[in-house]
């Protein structure tokens, strides 16, 4: 690789963090593992500068845009799940609020600028939590970008289960779905 090449992740190698980190991200010295104290767990440890390294899960951040009663999905362009559908979102950046990656998300694979409405959830899987807004679409059509291939608005009834991309996907529309009864039988 030449240093000034532009890169896309390689999605395999990422899932060796934290599981193989050798070396302190600050000093470049190697990691041990030593219990922690207090919290009495197994930690990676600098043996230079003494760097603790807590691996928490990768923050996710994304919009349902709801219009009519219909939630806007994306078939993805990019892997991983490249061709499956999902909403629109993404990581959120060090420094970065989940409203604002949510939002900024949003407009990058859709080109559309949302308000953000109430929380529709929080969503787990082993490597990332994923925060989920309601939002309401901005004035711009949906548009396609290199990260969305397909865009369209899926009333609940009409949702792809089989064809969606990650787990948290299925929950979240599930959730939603569910919001979407309930909703419906209060008076
Ligand atoms: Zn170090």
């Amino acid at each position: 690789m030449k240093k000034h090449d532009s890169i896309h992740a390689n999605h395999r190698v990422q899932r060796d963090y934290p599981a193989k980190v050798k070396f302190c991200p600050l000093c470049g010295a190697a990691m041990v593992s030593r219990m922690l104290m207090p919290e009495n767990a197994e930690r990676k440890v600098c043996t230079r500068c003494g760097f603790v390294l807590f691996p928490g899960p990768k923050l996710v951040a994304g919009c349902f845009v709801i219009d009519d009663g219909r939630v806007l999905l994306i078939r993805r362009g990019i892997e991983p799940a490249v061709g499956k559908w999902t909403f629109p979102g993404g990581y959120v950046d060090f420094g970065e609020n989940a409203a604002e990656a949510a939002i900024r998300e949003t407009r990058e694979e859709v080109g559309m600028r949302v308000a953000l409405g109430p929380l529709l959830g929080v969503f787990n899987d082993s490597a990332i939590t994923v925060v989920v807004y309601l939002a309401t679409p901005g004035i711009e059509a949906p548009s396609l970008t290199v990260e969305a291939t397909e865009v369209r608005y899926f009333a609940p009834d009409e949702i792809q289960w089989h064809d969606l991309a990650f787990p948290t996907t299925t929950d979240a529309l599930t959730a939603w779905v569910a919001s979407t009864r309930k909703s419906r039988q209060s008076p």
